[in-house]
């Protein structure tokens, strides 16, 4: 078995994988890096993408490496773990240099994934095949008789999943983003059984997420960021009040409890903005949002302007979801902040950010831009209300205690990241350099 590292190592974001058996190529993700996109949003203003751009912005998964190393037209099928654009991102812009891949992955990653394509007007040759969680699929005129499996976990967003490509030279592992979650508020926990079958089986190499791996606080479930939310809403006095609270547009566990506790409130529930109209979209066609005919959803500029003047006119009578919780430029937050819009934050008015800051540079200065800007309008804010989708030390322990794979490769993380799950896999008695590597982007491993 042979894996290219192609994207997604030493490094958060953009995402890929290759793995290799005999003449068969399977690509796990294709994901974008964000922080790339914005930096080419400002250079292009919100033109068109195209891969060449991307692939100069550092922004795609260095996949070109595959055709070095004579693999591309191997490739006979492309897996998604689940639908974070790190993950499935890139897609729509390098899939088409495998056109005869299917790709493959779960309803609601396959949904966005569609939706992606028709927002950026992209067609792909490559089929989309839906696979339910718990599945195991032939690969497509595979000669090596390899076979995929997407076990179900728990994570930010639903439907996600680990990868599993089983052959006869063993099967691979692929576990990157996952919280061991055993009190989920929205479907099942992770299927252990399942990952303790293919332990049972063997396991020839793990490729496991390190965020997070030296963190040893217990992890916390998504019944501890209800509980949060909870008092979060209780301490949003004032019936006049404006209240706003924003979270990650994908996480429709989040946004499920968000609804459950604005109702409470009596308030009309409006969610505002493109990406959380994208992501509910996605959710309500694959009939995975309970919490369809509670809210009202706006995705037009005009549409969102009358509704903030509503809003502005009888603060008290609505509860919003927004996007912005980054501060991202061109969502509904910073256009409030900025007043370009017709509704403006007074004092005493609420705003609660389900969220944390995603630590780069770019977000960690708008933040704290936005957060001045706010309360000097005096509104009330509350931050972090939040737990995090990825697991601490406890659940990469689990995976390893679970699966006992006889390699560890570390990956979705920086270096000093990876060097944590060394560590942690060096107390199950891995060796550095034998069983568990460090390995770059673009590097082949022969295992
Ligand atoms: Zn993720």
């Amino acid at each position: 078995m042979e894996i290219c590292t192609v994207g997604g190592y030493e490094e958060v974001g953009k995402n890929m994988t290759a793995v290799k058996v005999g003449e068969d190529v399977v690509l796990i993700d294709g994901g974008l890096y964000l922080p790339g996109v914005i930096e080419l949003q400002d250079q292009l203003d919100f033109q068109k993408y195209t891969e060449k751009a991307l692939r100069r912005a550092g922004a795609i998964p260095n996949d070109q490496v595959l055709d070095k190393l004579g693999w591309s037209k191997k490739v006979k099928l492309i897996v998604v773990s689940h639908a974070h654009l790190d993950h499935v991102g890139g897609l729509p812009y390098i899939a088409q240099r495998y056109p005869n891949a299917e790709i493959l992955s779960t309803p609601f990653t396959i949904s966005v994934l569609k939706t992606l394509l028709e927002d950026e007007k992209i067609s792909l040759p490559n089929k989309l095949r839906v696979a339910e969680s718990n599945s195991i699929h032939p690969v497509p005129k595979s000669t090596s008789n390899l076979k995929v499996e997407f076990i179900h976990t728990t994570h930010s967003t639903i439907d996600s999943t680990f990868v599993v490509i089983h052959s006869n030279e063993g099967s691979l592992l692929y576990a990157l983003d996952y919280k061991f979650d055993d009190t989920p508020t929205m479907g099942l926990p992770p299927n252990y059984e399942a990952l303790k079958k293919v332990g049972q089986k063997g396991v020839k190499v793990a490729i496991i997420n390190t965020l997070y791996a030296s963190k040893k606080e217990s992890n916390l479930s998504e019944k501890d960021a209800d509980e949060m939310l909870k008092k979060a809403f209780l301490k949003t006095k004032g019936k006049n009040s404006a209240l706003f609270i924003t979270t990650f547009s994908s996480h429709i566990e989040r946004l499920n409890n968000i609804v459950k506790h604005a109702k409470q409130t009596k308030r009309e529930i409006v969610f505002i903005g493109r990406s959380l109209n994208k992501y509910v979209n996605c959710a309500i066609k694959i009939g995975r949002c309970p919490f369809q005919n509670e809210i009202k959803l706006l995705k037009y500029r005009n549409q969102i302007n009358s509704f903030l003047r509503k809003v502005e006119a009888d603060p008290g009578r609505y509860l919003v979801v927004c996007t912005g919780h980054q501060a991202e430029k061109n969502s509904i937050l910073e256009r409030i902040s900025k007043g370009d819009t017709p509704f403006k934050f007074k004092t005493g008015d609420h705003l609660i950010f389900s969220s944390s800051v995603i630590p780069t540079e770019v977000n960690l200065e708008a933040r704290k831009v936005l957060d001045a800007k706010l309360r000097k309008m005096g509104v009330q804010l509350q931050v972090d209300v939040h737990v995090h989708g990825h697991g601490s030390q406890e659940s990469k322990k689990k995976l390893i205690e679970l699966t006992k794979p006889e390699h560890i490769i570390p990956a979705h993380g920086n270096r000093e990241q990876e060097k944590g799950l060394i560590c942690v896999a060096k107390e199950y008695g891995y060796k550095l350099g034998e069983t568990s590597h460090l390995v770059s982007n673009g590097e082949v491993m022969n295992l």
